[in-house]
């Protein structure tokens, strides 16, 4: 295999608890270079744990992170380099359920604070490379304002632009609308499909089932701690071989249905 071929990330026997709460039980995925990889599952299944061990935001008790061309990181060493540590971390880059914006800096400074301070990049550069981005998303008149003067679906654009600005090979986002209002959704998802398109690699945590369908190139379904089936959208969404998945479609879709009154809706082990 040539090295272009190789995934971008490759992620093997990633393991996490907490206390005695097993939260990721050897997850194993791969990412190629311009894929998008959606993950779904219930709340507490550990979706955005594996987020956070990718971006550096925690550290997994076992398992290896691998990025094609470096850094490897084998979390099951006894001791994983703090440079390790620091590459890893540079290789991806975050966009919360919430925007986390810093609510005193401007646009402008919550953009450019990230490759100015962490990476060193000359301000007059960090500003040029902010404006260039908020201008894609349409927000260049917004530069100047403070998070709160923007709609949520606003700040979460700038979110974006954040994670962009830091020009990361990998794009990580956790259910990056599940917090705005109805009608706010749509144009955070124009960027992301806009970003998709343009060939980013994206690990995208969503229950915009629609949306998944269209951009994901693979799904990956967890519950539990671990991946109880993968698949191509149009198989997976649609027809789900696991009944674990299927169940957990079918709330998603029909969330008004209540709970089963037949009392079967508990899978036996
Ligand atoms: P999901 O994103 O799928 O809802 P999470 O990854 O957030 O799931 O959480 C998985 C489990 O890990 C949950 O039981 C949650 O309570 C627990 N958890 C997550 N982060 C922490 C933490 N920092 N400390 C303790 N428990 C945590
Ligand atoms: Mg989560």
């Amino acid at each position: 295999m040539s090295p272009t071929d190789a995934p971008l990330l490759q992620v093997t026997g990633l393991e996490k608890s907490f206390g005695d709460n097993r939260v990721l039980e050897g997850v194993d995925l791969s990412v190629r270079r311009g894929d998008v990889l959606v993950l779904i599952g219930p709340s507490g299944s550990g979706k955005t744990t594996v987020l956070r061990c990718l971006n550096g935001l925690e550290t997994p008790d076992a398992g290896v992170v691998a990025f094609d061309g470096g850094p490897v990181v084998d979390f099951s060493a006894p001791k994983v380099s703090k440079a390790d540590r620091t590459a890893l971390r540079d290789r991806s880059a975050m966009v919360f359920q919430h925007h986390n914006l810093f609510p005193h800096l401007t646009v402008l400074q919550n953009v450019t604070e990230g490759p100015i301070q962490a990476h060193g990049v000359p301000k007059a550069d960090a500003i040029a490379r902010a404006e260039t981005l908020l201008a894609r998303v349409g927000l260049a008149e917004k530069r100047d304002a403070y998070p709160s003067e923007l709609s949520g679906g606003q700040q979460q654009r700038v979110g974006i632009v954040r994670a962009l600005a830091l020009q990361p090979q990998l794009l990580l986002f956790d259910e990056p609308t599940s917090a705005l209002d109805p009608e706010l959704v749509g144009e955070v998802l124009t960027v992301l499909r806009e970003l998709a398109n343009e060939g980013w690699t994206m690990v995208i945590v969503t229950h915009e089932l629609g949306f998944a369908r269209e951009v994901a190139d693979e799904v990956l379904f967890f519950d539990e701690g671990v991946i109880v089936e993968r698949g191509a959208p149009a198989d997976l969404l649609r027809a789900p071989k696991k009944e674990r998945t299927r169940r957990f479609l079918n709330r998603l879709l029909h969330p008004l249905d209540g709970p089963d009154p037949t009392g079967t809706s508990e899978l036996p082990e």
